[in-house]
């Protein structure tokens, strides 16, 4: 298979040499001690050594798609959390990270023992459905699309949300977690977005590991630092767009980083077993009490911070949406015409207020 296939430049990989890598890895460690709400954003590269495919690198689905190859994604709930995994859930147990935000959908930070209060999955997690309703949250051992591609099935209007069961609360149907490309503008799932973007507000460090920063809202992310002047730092074989913006960056496959990373800060990764959780009932207990708790802080802290701020700082927040996410065309500069334009366009996308 790999023969048969000639990688465009933006598909190769790069490995630093090792002293380098070491070298680097000793920067950023001194400046994890220094920092005090160190921001983890885990891509794709992360789990590809469970044997999840990622998508875009030289064997990525989409690589492979392009090249006519139908590749099969494997169930990841069948896989289980690697070292990897382990190790950074060492280094938030141990501290050093404030918080996990993930593009991942396998479930396997969870699995792997991080507190879901410590984690933003923005993408959703294949192991989760929820209800629109009363926003109640279950964790399911399996992949609950399945159940829900079933449904698509039935379905004209493309992608659904609905799984086959039904609310223990109120008997609505529930939905799947999962936020697809063209989901950001309607989808209900947005409460991870907002949780990590006021992690990324608070971050004085900010440390990408195996994410091409191809996809919203991911790019969007790295950007919002750097333009904070605080550093970041991308760790990837492929080459990113935002390359030029990281204050370290550094060619190496995750597995072989992170051990390397946890030496250097004296976190011990030999004596650290690999978590593989079953989440059941303290999962759902967990996450429905979090649910309730995250909407009402986020509601009452966008309120108060929009009241705060003057007409210049609303325009100011409307023309970088105008440079991160869409054009306005003409914005009207009375102050609550400008303040309702802002919560409007926070209400659905992912938004710095
Ligand atoms: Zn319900």
């Amino acid at each position: 298979m790999s023969a048969s296939i000639k990688l465009p430049d933006d598909i190769k990989e790069y490995i630093d040499p090792i002293d380098q890598v070491q070298k680097k890895i000793r920067k950023l460690a001194e400046l994890i001690r220094n920092s005090n709400h160190v921001v983890m954003f885990t891509g794709a590269g992360v789990s590809t050594s469970a044997g999840i495919q990622d998508f875009r690198g030289p064997y990525g689905y989409l690589t492979l798609l392009k090249e006519g190859i139908q590749s099969t994604l494997a169930d990841p709930t069948r896989t289980r959390p690697t070292r990897g995994h382990a190790a950074i859930y060492k280094l938030c147990e141990d501290g050093y990270i404030k918080h996990l935000i993930s593009q991942n959908t396998d479930g396997l930070h969870l699995r792997s023992g991080i507190p879901v209060t410590s984690i933003s999955e923005l993408h959703g997690n294949i192991n989760i459905e929820k209800c629109p309703v009363c926003d109640r949250s279950y964790w399911r051992n399996s992949n609950v699309l399945k159940s829900s591609a079933e449904v698509k099935e039935t379905h004209e209007q493309g992608r659904r949300h609905e799984t086959v069961r039904q609310c223990e609360n109120c008997d609505r149907v529930l939905q799947d977690t999962i936020i697809n490309c063209f989901d950001h503008a309607e989808s209900p799932h947005q409460q991870p977005l907002i949780v990590a973007q006021n992690h990324t507000k608070l971050c004085d460090l900010y440390i990408i590991l195996g994410s091409s920063l191809i996809v919203y809202p991911a790019n969007c992310f790295a950007q919002y630092v750097a333009i904070r002047q605080k550093p970041v730092v991308i760790v990837n074989c492929q080459k990113t767009p935002y390359d030029d913006l990281a204050y370290i960056r550094i060619f190496a496959k995750i597995e072989d980083f992170l051990p390397l990373l946890c030496r250097e800060l004296g976190v011990d990764l030999i004596n650290t077993e690999v978590t593989d959780l079953e989440l059941d009932q303290s999962f759902k207990d967990m996450i429905i009490t979090l649910n309730a708790t995250k909407k009402l802080d986020c509601v009452k802290e966008r309120t108060a911070q929009l009241r705060m701020k003057s007409e210049h700082e609303l325009m100011q927040i409307l023309t970088e949406r105008f440079i991160l996410y869409k054009p306005i065309d003409r914005i009207d500069v009375r102050r609550e015409h400008l303040i309702n334009t802002v919560v409007k366009k926070c209400r659905n996308t992912i938004y710095w207020v």
